[in-house]
């Protein structure tokens, strides 16, 4: 009855409003360019009636035919995500194969059918920064993801890394450090860019909060650093002229390393210049008996420059006996032994050289010296120079990083400007 009665309001307004509109029939116009259409406004009311009725059978057929399940049907969205992902997977095969074109050409497939999730952000970015774009869209976008955000960053400091842009990392990695104060890559890179900076106070204060850090690095690792740390901040004050905090901070390297030898080097020409003649040898023998090279050679040779050859001879052969089986010892005893024409002394250090499997160029050019000096013996002396030149080289500084060989040691390699990477390499 309640519906009956609704059925008949509803009747009678719509015959009022249609006779209210026959007889106030306004007139619609529309105007598109050169064309116009007019019609009253009981034509409009019908045209609508008419669009809404064939928006609703439209919408009632596809309930019928079931079209709307289809659209969500399970397997179907399980098929367009696979195939998503398979554009994706083409999408990292072409970054990985230099071919960022094609890359993103895949990459931006995925996105029509995954979404702009952040596997698929990351990929675009990747590639279009490869591409040398200035402008990276994915990037910014990453950017304003919490989650994506410290991504982005860590690719910006790896550009800056590669371009060797040590300040703009620097800036990067303390930016990170603010939210990921105990991560354990940005917390060693802030040690090693303050160390290209020059800034050897940072870097020291850098390394305790290393150390702080449980693992992060083995222990004797950070005993080397902080002896290399100590030693740059040495050089600065002989520098500034201090040469009492210069000996303190070389003892203090030393006590942490106590086979660097660039410390003790340092520490020998400090008390030399002091006319301390003992606390340079002591320094010397000392780091001579775990790391020599040929730097400390020169200087244990030369320190006292008002020596006799013979007393010279004398002392360096003591140390030399006392010394390691390195053919820096050997090399040592057998240099002295030919300038004293000690023969059977130079003859068997040589051959301690040989025998121990460290014959380098020097150990052929002391034997044919020694050819020519003790025997005048020309043809063995120039076979021994041959074979000198097919030897392998003297022991040396290395730059572990550009694989060059600097004369001397520096905490920062001055080829290519990174840290911690000379080393005296030892065949
Ligand atoms: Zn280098």
């Amino acid at each position: 009855m309640i519906r009956l009665t609704a059925y008949i309001l509803l009747a009678l307004t719509i015959a009022l409003s249609a006779s209210w509109f026959a007889s106030n029939s306004g007139q619609v116009s529309i105007v598109w360019q050169e064309w116009e259409v007019r019609f009253s406004v009981a034509v409009l009311i019908s045209l609508l009636i008419i669009y809404t009725a064939f928006l609703w059978l439209s919408v009632w057929i596809m309930r019928k035919l079931n079209i709307f399940a289809y659209f969500s049907n399970p397997k179907r969205l399980a098929a367009r995500r696979a195939k998503g992902e398979k554009n994706l997977d083409q999408a990292w095969s072409s970054y990985a194969l230099g071919d960022y074109k094609e890359s993103i050409k895949f990459g931006l497939r995925a996105r029509s059918t995954l979404g702009e999730g952040g596997d698929v952000l990351r990929l675009l970015a990747s590639a279009t920064r490869k591409q040398s774009n200035d402008e990276n869209p994915y990037l910014d976008q990453l950017k304003t993801s919490l989650v994506s955000a410290p991504w982005v960053l860590t690719q910006e400091l790896d550009r800056s890394l590669k371009k060797q842009a040590w300040p703009s990392a620097m800036l990067l990695v303390q930016d990170m450090l603010k939210s990921y104060p105990k991560n354990r890559l940005l917390l060693t890179l802030n040690v090693s860019l303050s160390a290209q900076l020059g800034n050897w106070q940072a870097a020291k204060e850098g390394l305790g909060k290393v150390i702080k850090e449980k693992g992060t690095l083995k222990p004797a690792e950070q005993k080397h650093l902080s002896a290399v740390i100590d030693y740059c901040l040495a050089l600065e004050e002989k520098a500034a002229g201090n040469k009492h905090e210069c000996i303190g901070l070389l003892k203090s390297a030393l006590k942490s390393s106590p086979s660097f030898a660039p410390a003790a080097q340092l520490g020998a020409r400090v008390y030399i210049d002091q006319d301390d003649q003992k606390s340079a040898e002591k320094l010397l023998i000392n780091i001579w008996k775990k790391s020599p090279n040929s730097e400390i050679a020169d200087l244990l040779t030369n320190l006292f420059p008002r020596e006799i050859k013979g007393e010279r001879f004398k002392r360096l052969k003591a140390i030399s006996m006392s010394g390691p089986k390195f053919s820096e010892n050997y090399h040592l005893l057998a240099d002295q032994a030919i300038l004293m024409e000690q023969w059977p002394d130079a003859r068997s250090a040589l051959q301690a050289v040989i025998g121990s499997g460290q014959a380098s160029k020097k150990t052929y050019q002391s034997l044919a010296l020694l050819e020519r000096k003790q025997k005048n013996d020309k043809q063995a002396s120039n076979k021994l120079i041959k074979k000198s030149e097919i030897a392998p080289p003297d022991n040396h500084w290395f730059c572990s990083s550009c694989r060059t060989s600097p004369a001397h040691y520096t905490a920062v390699c001055q080829k290519c400007d990174t840290f911690d990477k000379i080393i005296w390499f030892r065949l």
